[in-house]
């Protein structure tokens, strides 16, 4: 059985998850399930503090405080005015990208010193608008092309890593030429010198 697992349905699936069950689940989720096996611990760091912040806005909202948070509070508003519009609008994604992105890197870099490994600026960032943040927010489209196109590249290189080791483990769970056909094309896709650059600088 082919598993392909691409980052936006990994993060719609956690926002999903978070939204109907809550933190626990979120958690539980982390821990076994064997779609996230090969996702970089960095990058589950980052959907925490992304899947965290929606949980904040949500409990700001319920308990009638908008009014105390102006970013918040100015999307949820445009949000409001968007889908009356018959347009859709994200607010909790857009007041996200407009001031958490320094956190999100802040957050991983304490991270990944835990463990003593490091990344460049350019991969934290990147990672740090992988998923939802890229598809819908006005900030994304606020950073220049470059530095997009930048990320971009960087983002579509994770995902090929980690499609790569899918298939490794597909192959040393089934050692039959098909098997390791597949892991070899996946190792090829991966953009390796960009893959070293974007480590241990
Ligand atoms: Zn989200």
């Amino acid at each position: 059985m082919e598993q392909r697992h691409h980052l936006a349905s990994r993060h719609r699936y956690f926002c999903r998850q978070y939204r109907n069950r809550g933190q626990i689940q979120c958690h539980h989720l982390l821990r076994g399930s064997p779609t996230l096996r090969h996702t970089p611990r960095q990058l589950l760091a980052k959907v925490i503090m992304h899947e965290g912040l929606h949980s904040k806005y949500q409990l700001i909202n319920d308990e009638g405080n908008l009014s105390y948070y102006p970013t918040l509070n100015k999307h949820m508003q445009l949000q409001a005015e968007q889908i009356a519009k018959g347009y859709s609008y994200e607010g909790e994604h857009e007041t996200m990208a407009e001031g958490n992105i320094p956190t999100f890197v802040k957050g991983m870099k304490e991270f990944d010193a835990n463990y003593g490994t490091c990344h460049s600026n350019d991969w934290y960032n990147a990672i740090a608008w992988m998923g939802s943040l890229r598809e819908a927010p006005s900030a994304w489209w606020d950073l220049d092309e470059t530095t997009r196109n930048k990320y971009m590249l960087i983002q579509r290189n994770e995902q090929l890593y980690m499609d790569y080791l899918d298939a490794k483990a597909t192959y040393y769970g089934n050692k039959t030429n098909k098997n390791r056909a597949a892991m070899n094309r996946a190792k090829q896709a991966v953009n390796w010198n960009l893959f070293n650059q974007t480590r241990n600088e």
